[in-house]
């Protein structure tokens, strides 16, 4: 078994484990096609459901982990967060990308799997958050198509 194969083949096991239901391991199910903005072997990108701004990406091993510091290559996925936060500040022309990394649940009664956010912040918008929880579902799957494009 290769590195990159166990990494992947981590990620079913805890959906059925013991400790319950994960919503990032379930992603094929939980998160819409069309908000995917990145894919590979060990990491998933797309579209958060709760967005801050337009624009604002999770990025999720696929591997169950509670820290990213469990990766096998937490390098690489430092460099897939650079290269996914460069293609997101080009789409959404932002002046400062904040990213945050994610411990705990990632919602009530799910179990705790680390994830990383973009977040796209235009100078009027700094230090200045709101949700922004009525974005069109159609505008989000332009924005993740262009940053998929910008990706390739
Ligand atoms: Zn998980």
């Amino acid at each position: 078994m290769t590195f990159w194969a166990e990494a992947t083949y981590w990620a079913k096991p805890s959906l059925r484990s013991s400790m319950g239901y994960c919503i990032f391991c379930d992603y094929e199910n939980a998160i819409r096609k069309e908000h995917m903005v990145y894919e590979d072997a060990d990491s998933i990108a797309f579209l958060s459901k709760k967005a801050l701004a337009n624009g604002h990406v999770l990025v999720v091993p696929k591997r169950h982990v509670e820290s990213i510091t469990e990766l096998y290559d937490i390098k690489a996925f430092l460099l897939l967060i650079e290269r996914i936060a460069d293609a997101v500040s080009h789409i959404m022309d932002a002046n400062v990308i904040n990213i945050q990394i994610t411990h705990g649940e990632v919602i009530k009664k799910s179990q705790p799997h680390s994830y990383v956010h973009i977040i796209p912040v235009h100078q009027r918008e700094l230090g200045y958050f709101e949700a922004m929880p009525n974005l069109a579902i159609e505008e989000m799957d332009t924005i993740a198509e262009k940053i998929r494009k910008e990706l390739v």
